[in-house]
């Protein structure tokens, strides 16, 4: 007998005849004996939906109102598996964040976990009852309903997981595991039988939403068994998130490619060379609560510099008129930018051990001619900035030049 918790995606739990077949594959490994706890997101578009119904009432909505929205749609699917298994014969007993009392900060719609309270879950389970618990909501210290970023269920699935001190945590989507790149644009990529914490939380920072970067960092602090699975199939061991590399295999360089069409980029031009220069552009855009990603400062001519750097693409409005106000004041000659940029990144452990995977991305993307805007790299990977308008064929002729598309020997 084991504790697991199950995590089911939007798309998991889309329809009534999605739903009763979670509430199927529930009750098999409830039938085997295992204590379970659900975690569900709401049905596939409902959240953007709840968004789009927030911003036809303002352009800007309070964040606080806006939690209150947006965490509905979890109530929906949780309300509505339970009678499932009801239905079933199943004790089951639904219960929001608030409930369960998960506690976050209060940073409204990108709220982090500090603590659950595992006690109604385990007294319910000891009763023989399955739990099942919405994703994606907390509550802070003042009461206050908070969400905890998009994709964030997975997220609540982990730290549940880590709380009650599950025996495992699975992962339910509509791919049955993490791919060498997303299946959707490399028809090519190949399921991973495992892939390291280590690659993993650079995947999940770099683009590829298969698994919220906060509940990759939760499971690794945590040491949480983390598994992908598909919820459309039987079978299937899916993809284990693993601590170890296997050593018994031979490494292969690249284990992945993740990409984020969502880029900008900015470039102040002509500003005077001098020390101080990058605290005086990029505070006031931190200060604004701007993330920053790829920087590059240019070599000086004449005592002036261009300095460039890239943020999301739904914060480039924001910093453009954050620099045309600090522009004088700093004395830079004009502020440029570019709103259709992607970060296209190779990951893998294997990079520390093989030199020239570097010059092999840039020759790659050369032979396309595909130019390169930035680049940035850390010990297991290279991130560059192109165009977005070649974003896809980018990542097709690197999946094949690292030989992602073969299988392993
Ligand atoms: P859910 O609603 O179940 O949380 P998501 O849409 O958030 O599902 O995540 C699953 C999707 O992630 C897949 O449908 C796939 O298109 C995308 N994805 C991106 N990169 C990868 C990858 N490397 N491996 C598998 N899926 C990926
Ligand atoms: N429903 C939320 C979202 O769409 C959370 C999740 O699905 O993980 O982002
Ligand atoms: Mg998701």
């Amino acid at each position: 007998m084991a504790l697991i918790v199950q995590k089911y995606g939007g798309t998991s739990v889309g329809n009534p005849e999605r739903i009763k077949n979670v509430a199927k594959r529930v009750a098999k490994f409830h039938a085997q004996g295992h204590q379970m706890v659900i975690v569900l997101s709401a049905m596939s578009g409902e959240t953007n939906r709840l968004i789009a119904l927030a911003k036809e009432i303002s352009a800007s909505p309070s964040p606080r109102e806006l939690d209150v929205v947006i965490s509905t749609g979890e109530q929906v699917t949780i309300g509505l598996l339970s009678m499932a298994l009801e239905e079933m014969g199943i004790k089951a007993r639904s219960y929001t964040g608030g409930q369960v009392r998960i506690l976050t900060d209060d940073s409204f719609t990108k709220a982090r976990i500090l603590d659950i309270d595992g006690d109604n879950i385990r007294r319910d389970l000891d009763a023989g009852a399955v739990v099942v618990v919405a994703g994606f909501q907390g509550v802070d210290e003042a009461g206050n309903i908070t969400t905890l970023g998009r994709g964030g269920s997975d997220t609540t699935g982990v730290a549940l997981a880590a709380a009650i001190k599950a025996d495992e945590c699975q992962i339910y989507t509509d791919v049955d595991g993490v791919y060498t790149t997303d299946p959707r644009v490399v028809p090519e990529a190949r399921k991973l039988d495992t892939i390291t914490f280590e690659e993993m939380l650079e995947m999940a920072s770099l683009g590829s939403k298969v698994l919220q970067i906060r509940s990759v960092e939760f499971a690794g602090k945590y040491k949480v068994k983390l598994r992908v699975l598909s919820s459309f199939q039987e079978e299937g061991e899916g993809t284990l998130i693993t601590v170890e590399e296997d050593k018994n295999m031979e490494q292969p360089i690249i284990s992945g490619i993740a990409f984020n069409r969502d880029e900008a980029k900015i470039t102040v031009l002509g500003v005077p060379d001098k020390p101080g220069i990058a605290y005086q552009i990029l505070g006031p855009v931190a200060d604004a609560n701007v993330d920053v990603d790829m920087i590059i400062q240019n070599v000086g001519h004449d005592g002036t510099t261009d300095f460039s750097f890239t943020v999301n693409r739904p914060d480039y409005d924001k910093a453009i008129k954050i620099l045309e106000g600090v522009q004088a004041h700093i004395g830079a000659r004009a502020i440029q930018g570019d709103r259709t940029m992607a970060k296209v990144s190779i990951v893998g452990v294997g990079m520390r051990s093989h030199p020239g995977v570097a010059s092999r991305m840039f020759r790659t993307l050369a032979e396309e001619g595909i130019n390169i805007q930035m680049i940035s790299t850390s010990e297991i990977k290279i991130s560059v900035a192109i165009d977005e308008k070649y974003l896809e064929l980018a990542v097709r002729v690197l999946h094949r030049a690292f030989g992602l598309d073969q299988a392993p020997n």
